[in-house]
């Protein structure tokens, strides 16, 4: 469905009011404790397109913290550097199980299944610092989702970071555990004090949207991974992207996505668009509540969806 740009941004403006009007946003994130004071009565919604202004509604100049948004682009610089040899080390099928989960690890002995839950991040993170220091690590990460956004004012919360590094013990406990099945090069205080800076990058909805424009494709979308990687890396959104949400993710809503428990959620449409939304309350699967009601709305409505219209 072609639809103009006054359309979708009628869209976006009808979601934000039904959003802001909901009286259940979720919970926040409040295990890291520098996220718990955060309101959760803030929505955004923004959606940018190869070679075309990206729309905005609500509160899309906030930054928030983007938290597991960030593994979708630290498993681009890992495939950048270690093509499918990744694939010895994590697994690409989706877990059924919470994004901290252990149970698996212990069941198939180190090799969690997927990027995207801790387990399989805290690998790529490590699969990324493996010959380089984390400061060079997180300048490629900074650079690539700045060169992805366009955008050069994207940046980590220090606090954030520090706050995890203090509290996530269960993370602790994965990268040890990992090391113990010799699934970790370096230490864990290394790997993880890595893990916890990329997770506490800070974008707004805007930059985030526009940071997803290299996995939209096409000649006018920045071209920073192969078309064949796009595809691969959308799969993986799609399949394992919400964790054990990730299957009523795709029903209701129908394209692949990456949410965070900072309340963000990357979406793409393939071959035309990338939507960020942000609401920092949370659902029982730690996905962005009211987020994924957007995303539902939002595929009903511009009827895009890999599947077909709605
Ligand atoms: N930094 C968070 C953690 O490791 C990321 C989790 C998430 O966003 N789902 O617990």
């Amino acid at each position: 469905m072609t639809l103009t740009t006054a359309r979708l941004q009628a869209i976006l403006s009808e979601i934000t009011d039904l959003a802001r009007a909901s009286d259940s946003p979720g919970k926040v994130a409040d295990y890291i404790p520098e996220l718990a004071c955060i309101d959760p009565r803030q929505f955004a919604i923004a959606l940018a397109r190869p070679g075309k202004p990206t729309l905005v509604a609500g509160d899309a100049a906030v930054p928030f913290s983007i938290q597991s948004v960030s593994k979708v682009f630290m498993l681009a610089l890992a495939l950048g550097k270690m093509g499918d040899r990744l694939w010895a080390r994590v697994g690409r099928e989706p877990s059924g199980q919470a994004f901290y989960s252990m149970l698996h690890l212990e069941l198939e002995k180190g090799r969690p299944r997927n990027p995207f839950i801790n387990a399989g991040a805290i690998v790529t993170t490590d699969a990324v610092l493996q010959g380089a220091s984390p400061s060079e690590a997180l300048g490629a990460l900074l650079r690539f989702v700045r060169a992805a956004a366009n955008d050069d004012d994207i940046h980590m919360n220090e606090r954030v970071a520090q706050s995890e590094i203090a509290t996530g013990h269960r993370n602790f406990a994965l990268a040890h555990y990992l090391l113990s099945h010799g699934n970790l090069a370096n230490t864990p205080d290394l790997t993880l004090g890595t893990y916890f800076h990329q997770c506490a990058v800070e974008m707004t909805a805007a930059q985030l949207a526009n940071a997803g424009l290299f996995l939209v494709g096409g000649s006018d979308a920045p071209r920073l991974v192969s078309p064949q990687r796009i595809r691969r890396i959308n799969a993986l959104m799609m399949t394992c992207g919400h964790y054990d949400g990730s299957g009523d993710y795709a029903y209701r809503v129908g394209l692949p996505g990456k949410s965070g428990v900072g309340g963000g959620i990357l979406s793409i449409v393939p071959g035309v668009a990338s939507v960020a939304v942000w609401s920092p309350g949370l659902n029982h699967y730690g996905n962005s509540k009211l987020g994924t009601e957007a995303m539902e709305r939002f595929a009903r409505l511009t009827g895009w969806s890999v599947f077909g219209p709605t």
